[in-house]
């Protein structure tokens, strides 16, 4: 593993204009994502994974036709949030509309035409068994953020995938003006969830930092170079894995001892948070044997 600092502090140049706190994910993510997961397969160690999530990802696509009658909260709820600096999509305590299992039961189909590995192939029969109690406390302990001892880990990128589509649902059925900011600026703004990682964008938005949410899809804006979560400039570093992609980096903050990865789309265009974030996972692996503790959300690398 090399350490690499990518750029000093203060060299960043704010471009002119405003700089959009909020960026909305598109509603066809999902399509964009199985294109990126199944390029990435191709020559990896973890082809088999890859190619799992992309088949997951279309059929992710396949299930936001479901949630159309399902309507985001009010103009007054939404106001009441932005005075509160609440997420008004929040994931803690939100009154989920029983459809999102008519989606993980439709997601479950769609994946048992594809070519799948034998464990996901049992957890879509143990699934399909699955009282809608049940469900909704998997979901609850997934969404509250308790990933370690509480979790079936095999049904989580199912119960994950079914959330995250009726979540982009929910956000693209609004508009970016109706978030406001949070007090805690790291979570997201439109349900609350800590992020997944980070991109550096290009275009309009060229090297300006968004955080990315594992639930949603939405991006947020940060500054570079500063920790997200404790906010300090001191002691962050930057390391990547030698001949691996310039485009994955983990930001690691000396002050907290743990790090978020940050993506570049100068370096490849067409990464995706969550597809780079899975297929980075060697620099996960090598990261813990630094005793450097992982802070990204990713319902796929619990
Ligand atoms: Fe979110
Ligand atoms: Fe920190």
């Amino acid at each position: 593993m090399t350490q690499i600092n990518v750029i000093q502090p203060g060299t960043i140049e704010t471009p002119p204009g405003d700089i959009p706190f909020l960026l909305l994910p598109e509603r066809s993510i999902f399509q964009a994502r199985a294109a990126r997961l199944s390029a990435l397969a191709e020559g990896h160690a973890l082809a088999e994974y890859l190619r799992f999530l992309a088949a997951l990802a279309r059929a992710q696509h396949e299930a936001m036709a479901l949630f159309r009658h399902v309507r985001p909260p009010e103009a007054p709820e939404l106001e009441r949030c932005r005075e509160h600096g609440m997420p008004p999509l929040g994931a803690r305590g939100w009154d989920r509309d029983p459809v999102w299992r008519e989606a993980l039961r439709g997601i479950l189909t769609e994946l048992e035409a594809a070519a799948l590995p034998e464990a996901a192939r049992a957890a879509i029969v143990r699934l399909k068994d699955t009282d809608d109690a049940s469900l909704e406390r998997e979901a609850e302990t997934l969404l509250a953020g308790e990933h370690d001892d509480k979790l079936d880990r095999a049904v989580t990128p199912f119960i994950g995938a079914a959330l995250q589509a009726y979540w982009l649902h929910l956000v693209t059925a609004l508009e970016a003006g109706a978030f406001g900011r949070l007090e805690v600026p790291h979570l997201c703004p439109a349900c609350g969830s800590a992020p997944m990682v980070s991109i550096v964008c290009i275009g309009s938005d060229h090297g300006l930092r968004y955080l990315t949410c594992p639930l949603c899809s939405t991006k947020w804006h940060a500054v570079r170079i500063k920790c997200v979560f404790c906010d300090t400039t001191k002691g962050i570093a930057y390391y990547g894995i030698e001949g691996g992609s310039d485009a994955v980096k983990a930001e690691s903050c000396e002050a907290c001892h743990g790090y978020l990865k940050i993506l570049y789309m100068d370096k490849d265009p067409n990464v995706d948070a969550l597809a780079d974030d899975v297929a980075s996972v060697a620099l996960d692996v090598l990261m813990a044997e630094s005793g450097i503790s992982r802070r990204g959300t990713n319902f796929f690398l619990l």
